[in-house]
């Protein structure tokens, strides 16, 4: 059955003028499932109009109001959790147990931010001069958009819209266009929770779609998740245009192997964390940086786990890995591992021939593959691959692996592996990276903290979620108030808060 993914503008589908649509393929098979509508600027202005318009009384809708409805999108999404992995896991080729591990990050934001009474709290001064108050509140910005990438169609989504929704704004959601259909079944969902129309809207699209959204004066902030270059653009574009923009992109993270790691738990983790979602995670480990005299023995116990891994459709519950989201990306990657061989790198395991016994001959099928002895100066380690390739880089101790990391141009996630606490506490210090594991290869903080790396991984100055997210969403207001004593001017004078005699001057002072 084939299926046509429209926009969700005011809520309710919004087919809108539909001159453009891109195909939605089914990675495990490689045929086309759907088709979804591009959007134009037509129907961006009209998602942009809906959210505008419904900004004004959504902002004065009390946040007891608001948290109720959070909480029933909470429970409606933890309901449907299941139909939702599926959906993933049918459009982007993720096992659905993973699909379903991406919703249950994103239900941990949907769940700070039904705190949101807490978090809005501002600050009360009394008599910071005589008879004057001073007090800060934070206000929502107005229409926001995200824009959002393929690998994880709702987690990334999740992690701004609901913060930017409890804060009080309306939001138009740009998801990718290879995996849209998770982002409307959320929209409806929102809807039956009781968001009012217009506060979540969905556009979908490509890049005239993001343009049009980067153009439009009435969008007060963006949050762009995808890769570097695009973070890049999206960021000077709306910078330029005066709108608040965080713009997250890509991603090399690097694992740190010392000689006193465990090496089970080190090679466990470099498998886990490379080839999860076949390679196609920001947080992905793609390099592991070993202390020479360990390398070759956790070269050989990743190789042993390798072979194991169950390459499969999405959908099968024995599959350990699905294929890539599409057959450009899957070549693309592939590619690597040919260049990577010709500039000196030792193919230890080739992914093209890991066995997929019910992989459909059309799917965009690529085994786990393992790089060793790659260099710093190949394509297959300078560039982010984004795909089940796991690069080994070998160094003569810690403070060579330190400066190796600190030298890539990313600074997503980096871990290291040592049983060393003096050591991982250097690591956790000297590291430029903006999350970073001791023992852990993929470490996405909690809702409560903030997602968001360092250098050419973010461009922008908030990281996502937790207090930094409500920072996002909202502007301070400083208020300065004096409330003239009831009793008169007399009484007024002799707290000290009016000057007798009438007006001044001067610049005000406090006393
Ligand atoms: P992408 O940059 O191609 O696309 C991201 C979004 O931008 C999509 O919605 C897409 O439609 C839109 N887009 C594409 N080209 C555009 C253009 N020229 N102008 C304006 N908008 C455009 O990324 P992707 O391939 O969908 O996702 C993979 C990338 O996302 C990887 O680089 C990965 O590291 C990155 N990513 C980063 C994080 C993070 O937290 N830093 C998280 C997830 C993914």
């Amino acid at each position: 059955m084939s299926t046509h993914v429209t926009h969700w503008i005011g809520g309710r589908p919004h087919p809108g003028a539909a001159d453009r649509r891109g195909d939605i393929h089914d990675p495990a098979t490689g045929r086309v499932t759907g088709t979804v509508d591009l959007a134009g600027p037509e129907e961006a202005a009209a998602a942009v109009a809906a959210a505008h318009a419904a900004f004004p009384a959504w902002r004065d809708t009390s946040l007891s109001r608001r948290a109720a409805v959070l909480f029933r999108f909470r429970e409606l999404v933890h309901a449907h959790s299941g139909e939702l992995a599926r959906l993933i896991s049918a459009e982007h080729g993720k096992v659905v147990a993973d699909a379903a591990g991406e919703v249950a990050r994103g239900l941990e934001v949907v769940e700070f931010a039904c705190g949101i009474p807490h978090l809005l709290k501002g600050g009360f001064s009394e008599n910071v001069s005589s008879g004057v108050d001073a007090y800060s509140v934070l206000q929502p910005l107005g229409a926001v958009a995200g824009i959002t990438p393929f690998n994880f169609p709702a987690m990334v989504p999740m992690w701004m819209f609901p913060v930017a929704i409890a804060c009080g704004n309306t939001f138009v959601l740009k998801p990718s266009e290879k995996d849209p259909s998770a982002s409307v079944r959320i929209a409806e969902l929102w809807a039956e929770a009781g968001l009012p129309d217009g506060v979540f809207n969905v556009l979908h699209g490509d890049r005239a779609a993001v343009d049009a959204l980067l153009a439009d004066d009435r969008v007060r902030a963006v949050s762009f998740v995808g890769s570097t270059p695009i973070a890049r653009r999206v960021y000077a574009a709306a910078a330029a245009a005066g709108k608040r923009v965080q713009a997250l992109g890509g991603a090399k993270n690097h694992m740190l192997v010392l000689p006193d790691a465990d090496l089970d738990l080190a090679a466990d983790a470099a498998v886990s964390a490379g080839f999860g979602s076949a390679g196609e995670r920001c947080m992905a480990v793609s390099a592991v940086v070993a202390v020479d005299s360990v390398a070759d023995d956790l070269v050989e116990r990743i190789r042993a786990r390798v072979a194991r891994l169950r390459v499969g459709p999405g959908d099968d519950d024995r599959s350990e890995m699905g294929p890539l989201v599409t057959r450009e990306h899957r070549d693309r990657v592939a590619g690597y591992l040919d260049s990577g061989v010709r500039e000196g790198a030792v193919l230890a395991v080739d992914g093209r021939d890991h066995p997929v016994p019910d992989g459909a001959p059309g799917g965009f099928w690529l085994g786990p593959s393992v790089l060793d002895r790659v260099t710093p100066a190949m394509a297959c380690y300078r560039d982010e691959i984004f795909g089940p390739v796991l690069g080994l880089l070998r160094v003569p101790g810690f403070d060579a692996g330190l400066e190796l990391i600190n030298a890539n141009p990313y600074g997503n996630g980096a871990a290291v592996f040592t049983g060393d606490g003096a050591a991982a506490r250097r690591f956790r210090n000297e590291v430029e990276a903006g999350m970073v594991g001791v023992n852990v290869p993929i470490p996405v903080p909690m809702a409560y903290y903030s997602f968001g790396g360092w250098k050419q991984s973010l461009f922008g100055d908030s990281h996502v979620h937790g207090t930094e997210g409500v920072h996002f969403y909202t502007r301070t207001k400083a208020v300065t108030a004096r409330w003239p004593d009831p009793r008169g001017a007399a009484v007024d004078r002799r707290a000290g808060a009016v000057r007798a005699g009438g007006v001044d001057l001067g610049f005000p002072v406090n006393g």
